[in-house]
């Protein structure tokens, strides 16, 4: 038997469920159709005799969104969160990434050969992620806001990234192997940590964003990543949100440019006016 709702949200991971109670918000109907036998996709964590364990990702990144987002649909509360806290251990040094500074003296007292390089990281770095906090902290970003705020988001950015203007051009042509290579010649460790850190060849400007990120941006829910999206799921069907899972979407059905339809691997079918796919698109079949 078909099914028609508003909306048909394929994928009930944050993407799906964020779309899912901004849907609600807006008063239309709307399904989420789930793959797995839980929602959160790559935020999961699972509870095994009575311990938790975070699966995919370690925190998350606020960068001005999360928070007005969540703000924005009732569902934030400080408490509920804590900043997360990285730490470098080798048999040299034991460095808390709580403040450049203070990092920058730490990694020299563990690696007094490799001061000079460090100096000259931490000059480059310590500025530029300042100016991305003062970024960050300008208000909401124009993702998370509409209308004249949007148009106001952008100006306020715009103002508050000038200090980047003058490690733009390196930020956007160079790779973080590229930055350290000549830095720390005999520190095959100092050349991974501050210029890899397990991603190869990214670029400058988002291996600095993950320093910002590491040591004033990165957010912990204090019932772990799944609480939070219980709390999500929660919320979105207390707001009369529809949420099915082991619902693998293989198939959608489409009229000219649009979908119309879709159905799941146990053949159920949903109808909608629109449908947004948060999964990945290249497993999904369409058939006119
Ligand atoms: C290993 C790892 C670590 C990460 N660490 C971090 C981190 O520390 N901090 C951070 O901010 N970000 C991190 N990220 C990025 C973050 O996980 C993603 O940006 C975010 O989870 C994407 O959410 P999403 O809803 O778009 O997709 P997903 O989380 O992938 O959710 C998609 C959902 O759709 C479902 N689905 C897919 N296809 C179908 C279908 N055909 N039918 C029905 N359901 C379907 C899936 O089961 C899944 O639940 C990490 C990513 C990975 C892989």
């Amino acid at each position: 038997m078909t099914q028609k709702y508003d909306v048909v949200i394929i994928g009930g991971g944050i993407a799906g469920l964020s779309a899912g109670l901004h849907l609600q918000k807006m008063g239309k109907r709307s399904l989420i159709l789930e793959h797995g036998n839980q929602a959160g996709g790559n935020m999961s964590g699972i509870w095994r005799k009575g311990f938790y364990f975070d699966c995919g990702d370690m925190s998350t990144e606020e960068v001005g969104v999360l928070f007005p987002i969540l703000k924005d649909l009732g569902l934030y509360d400080p408490d509920e969160w804590m900043q997360a806290r990285w730490r470098w251990v080798t048999p040299d040094c034991d460095v808390m990434f709580y403040d450049y500074d203070q990092m920058r003296e730490d990694f020299k007292k563990g690696f007094p050969n490799s001061a000079a390089g460090i100096d000259q990281w931490f000059d480059f770095v310590t500025p530029t992620c300042r100016a991305m906090k003062e970024m960050m902290k300008s208000g909401p970003f124009p993702f998370a806001v509409q209308g004249g705020e949007k148009f106001a988001s952008y100006l306020r950015l715009m103002g508050k990234s000038l200090p980047l203007m003058g490690s733009a051009k390196a930020m956007m042509t160079m790779t973080g192997e590229e930055m350290v290579k000549d830095m720390f010649p005999d520190e095959p460790r100092l050349r991974w940590l501050f210029g890899e850190a397990n991603v190869k060849n990214m670029l400058l400007m988002m291996h600095i964003f993950f320093w910002y990120a590491f040591v004033q941006d990165y957010w912990y829910p204090k019932a772990g990543l799944q609480g939070f999206i219980d709390k999500l799921v929660k919320a979105y069907q207390e707001r009369g949100g529809e949420i099915r899972y082991k619902s693998t979407v293989d198939k959608v059905i489409t009229s000219g440019r649009m979908v119309t339809a879709c159905e799941t691997s146990k053949q159920e079918r949903f109808e909608a006016d629109y449908f947004v796919n948060t999964g990945n698109p290249k497993r999904l079949i369409s058939k006119s």
